[in-house]
């Protein structure tokens, strides 16, 4: 689903208030019937709030919203915020009902939570159906201090997990023309490592999943080991954890589960990167994720976790760095003729690029948030030649980020800034967006 503009629908979903008819909650509220009624119960009925949280998650799925978060601000006072394209927008505000019976229902909801455990850190997960659309949430819960003692106060988050449109492609993912060639080019080779990077919510395992799709095929044995499993994936074996069968040791298993393909959620420590180099110079193509600035520093923080460079320059294919950026409405969007000079030299953009460039901010409008619409993707994507695993085999006591850096920049290597000033000058994006997402120091 598309949306035309959250703040519209929002007002619309308000002014539909409560009255929407509700089924959700009865298909899942099926345990714990037996509890003695108390006066949370009580206030959980007086206040309806099993159909307000049905329709919290509902219009969170109709909204397209990647998170939920649950805050109580006081005794009785909770805010319902939305994560719309990356930034909290609050959705209500439920006055004069109490905090904790928001919380109550929330975690008869969820699985793997106890509802009347309030002082510690809880995981959970919901799985409910929306629009005949099976959606999950994984949950977490983490108690907080309030101003009147005697309340025990917990906020709440609820990361949707919604399937991903089977529409993403790594063609239409937002590659450049070139990276996207070296981009197929390295998942298209039967064996190596190839690695996405970037902070949490940067569209990290989107991609991993596009790329998954691009190279499936039921000749191969496809097997995924994440923590948690994020989409369901057909064609994949993807593999449970649980208590009695940790990260690690599903890997080593994995190891002897004649696999050709291997999708490693997150590489964590040393044992991760070991039985991600092991597959991968055992034959078998390997996705996997980390958490870095930028593409070379991928390899610095490989070679920290202990793992020897010449295996680094012999068993990784690619890292591809991404963020997401926020795009402008097409609109409502108006020439900014009040930019500085500093601010575009601060961008790094040349004289000649400043007299050409023509940028935009937003404004804002019926059809879209505050003047941007939707999101897309920018990489950097650092493909391993010749050259540079030449140079990483050569780094003695430690990697040199710049060198490499430097290397992938002269052979054609876009960085995260560039690509993104490519959008700002193509008017999809603003300096902002560009400045917060891709300038880090
Ligand atoms: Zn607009």
């Amino acid at each position: 689903m598309t949306i035309a503009n959250y703040d519209a629908l929002i007002r619309e979903l308000l002014a539909e208030g409560q009255s929407r008819p509700s089924g959700l909650m009865t298909q899942i509220v099926d345990e714990d019937q037996d509890v003695q009624l108390d006066e949370l119960d009580e206030e959980i009925r007086k206040g309806h709030l099993n159909e307000l949280v049905d329709n919290i998650f509902s219009d969170a799925v109709r909204l397209n919203a990647s998170d939920i978060h649950i805050i109580p601000r006081a005794a009785r006072k909770t805010e319902i915020h939305f994560r719309l394209d990356g930034y909290l927008t609050l959705w209500r505000t439920i006055d004069d009902l109490r905090a904790d019976a928001v919380a109550a229902v929330v975690k008869d909801i969820a699985k793997g939570t106890d509802r009347f455990e309030r002082n510690m850190a809880q995981d959970g997960f919901i799985q409910i159906q929306v629009e005949n659309k099976i959606v999950r949430f994984r949950v977490s819960i983490i108690p907080l201090i309030g101003k009147e003692l005697k309340v025990k106060l917990e906020s709440i988050v609820l990361r949707v997990l919604r399937d991903p449109e089977s529409s993403i492609t790594i063609d239409n993912i937002g590659f450049q023309p070139q990276a996207l060639e070296l981009f197929k080019k390295a998942i298209e080779k039967p064996y190596g490592i190839v690695i996405l990077t970037g902070p949490t919510g940067s569209g990290k395992s989107t991609t991993l999943l596009a790329a998954l799709r691009a190279v499936m095929n039921p000749a191969y044995n496809i097997i995924t080991v994440e923590d948690p499993v994020e989409y369901f994936i057909d064609g994949a074996r993807q593999v449970k954890l649980n208590p009695k069968l940790g990260f690690d040791e599903a890997l080593r298993a994995i190891l002897r589960h004649d696999p050709d393909i291997v999708m490693v959620g997150e590489i964590r420590d040393k044992q991760t990167a070991d039985l991600a180099v092991k597959l991968a110079n055992t034959g078998h193509l390997t996705f996997s994720t980390l958490h870095t600035n930028d593409a070379p520093s991928v390899i610095a923080r490989l070679y920290k976790m202990g793992i020897e460079p010449f295996l680094l320059a012999y068993s990784i294919n690619i890292i591809v760095a991404q963020r997401l950026l926020r795009k402008l409405c097409e609109r409502c969007k108006t020439i900014d003729t009040e930019v500085l000079p500093i601010t575009f030299e601060k961008l790094g953009l040349t004289e000649e690029e400043i007299r050409d460039i023509k940028v935009y901010r937003p404004v804002g409008c019926l059809h879209c948030l505050k003047g941007y619409k939707g999101r897309t993707a920018i990489h950097e994507v650092l493909y391993f030649t010749k050259e540079v695993r030449q140079l990483i085999m050569e780094s003695g006591s430690s990697i040199n980020e710049e060198a490499l850096r430097q290397l992938a920049i002269k052979q054609g290597m876009k960085t995260l800034h560039d690509s993104g000033i490519e959008l700002l000058k193509k008017g999809i994006t603003t300096i902002d967006e560009v400045a917060s997402t891709t300038m880090n120091d």
